[in-house]
């Protein structure tokens, strides 16, 4: 199996966190999200740990909220020590309302509104991470006017793309986000930063992409963003106290994958950062590094119904499931590969090959195309595995299908943490 938390047990059912998927399934309605709550603070205590153990200067883990977002993912969180990045106020306001202590979030956005800038102002949030100008501005004058100072860091493109074969170091320039390095945009904005009274600028943030298995990238960004420290203490005499890396570290969709551990993504990176910094005698700065979907990703699980199995004869065959791209649009999105599993067959050889469908109007409603999977039948609970970040937070409500229900599991104990939409949900805002 991809993750640990998930095995096979003596009636031949998928378990997650020690709890059968067919009997959660019967109990809570189908589709069905289930995280495994020791898989997410094991994957917590290994950032934690690595961070503590490799950053000379301190840092801190910060979970990408986005990648899944409700009240008791932030609670876990927190217990964990973690921080979090938010990127709306919408998440912003979620954490709050879950007790997340403020001044350990950062909140990133490439087009923060002023009321979403207000509000984070207002309720004390750790790091505001600026991404244009316009903000730079913007968020000055909304500290200004409400007596404060905004600690913030600044969006950086490194120009490192990360997602090409050899990690090319230009040619990032188009993206929507942050101020571009090679331009002299960033060392710009950093000067307009110093310049404002109501910001105090502690940092730099860089995020190369996401789903990314090699550690390379990283400590590449690492070097870049250290020898622009360098040169905006010779420059500028500020000293940039903080470096936030991002996230993006790779997880296991498919047997086939094969991410690297955690830990050796932090202490490369630490160590680069550390010989960098000894090069160019500055200080290390303390290190921040945001993950997301390998926090949650591999922890969790999407439970469906099988309606019914269609051939045609000589194509494909269609197994068609209760959800789709309504609760997981990634493969819709991007052709996002996952493995997939009859939960309740789940002892027996995985050797027919089906594409499992969605309920929507829309033929690229798939969940995955030529998947291999146990001989499916009308009624089979189908289990898409490692679907815990970027599925529930991407939810719609297309064809007006409530989003579904999600449970955590603890050693077996169940939990219901996000109730499942009713119809009455979905006609509360209509007029
Ligand atoms: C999306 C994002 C992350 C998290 O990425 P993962 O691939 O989920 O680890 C972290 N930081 C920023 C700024 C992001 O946009």
């Amino acid at each position: 199996m991809i993750s640990k938390c998930l095995s096979v047990n003596e009636q031949g059912n998928l378990t997650i966190g020690g709890a059968d998927t067919v009997q959660l399934a019967r109990k809570y309605g189908t589709p069905l999200i289930v995280y495994d709550e020791e898989t997410i603070r094991n994957n917590c205590r290994m950032f934690r740990t690595s961070i503590e153990k490799h950053c000379s200067s301190g840092g801190l883990a910060l979970y990408a909220s986005k990648a899944f977002s409700c009240r008791e993912i932030y609670r876990i969180i927190n217990q964990e020590g973690l921080g979090a990045d938010v990127v709306s106020g919408g998440e912003l306001y979620t954490a709050l309302s879950a007790g997340f202590p403020a001044e350990k979030i950062f909140f990133h956005g490439n087009n923060k509104t002023e009321a979403e800038l207000q509000f984070a102002l207002k309720n004390n949030v750790g790091r505001i991470v600026v991404d244009n100008l316009e903000e730079l501005k913007l968020l000055n004058n909304i500290a200004k006017e409400l007596v404060r100072t905004a600690k913030i860091l600044l969006r950086i493109k490194p120009g490192i793309d990360a997602h090409t074969h050899e990690f090319i170091k230009t040619g990032q320039i188009d993206s929507k986000f942050g101020f571009a390095l090679e331009t002299g945009e960033a060392f710009t904005a950093v000067n307009t930063a110093a310049g404002f009274s109501n910001l105090e600028l502690t940092g730099l943030h860089c995020h190369i992409g996401s789903q990314i298995f090699d550690i390379e990238p990283f400590c590449l960004a690492a070097k870049v963003m250290t020898s622009f420290i360098a040169e905006i203490k010779q420059k500028l005499g500020l000293v940039i106290s903080e470096l936030n890396l991002g996230g993006g570290y790779g997880i296991k969709y498919l047997g086939s994958d094969n991410p690297k551990e955690y830990p050796e993504f932090i202490e490369c990176v630490a160590k680069t950062v550390e010989a960098s910094c000894g090069e160019l005698s500055i200080d290390v700065p303390k290190l921040f590094f945001e993950p997301g979907r390998s926090i949650v990703g591999p922890a969790a699980i999407t439970l469906y119904t099988a309606g019914s199995v269609k051939t045609i004869p000589g194509i494909r065959t269609y197994v068609s499931v209760d959800g789709g791209m309504t609760d997981n649009p990634r493969y819709a999105l991007y052709k996002s590969p996952y493995e997939i599993v009859v939960a309740n067959k789940a002892d027996k050889p995985r050797d027919f090959v089906a594409t499992i469908a969605g309920k929507c109007c829309e033929s690229g409603d798939l969940l995955q195309e030529n998947a291999p999977i146990q001989n499916p039948e009308p009624g089979d609970i189908i289990a898409v595995l490692a679907t815990g970040a970027y599925n529930y937070s991407m939810a719609s409500n297309y064809n007006r299908i409530p989003r579904p229900a999600v449970v955590m599991v603890n050693c077996g104990e169940d939990r219901l943490i996000i109730k499942r939409e009713t119809y009455e949900d979905l006609v509360r805002n209509d007029i």
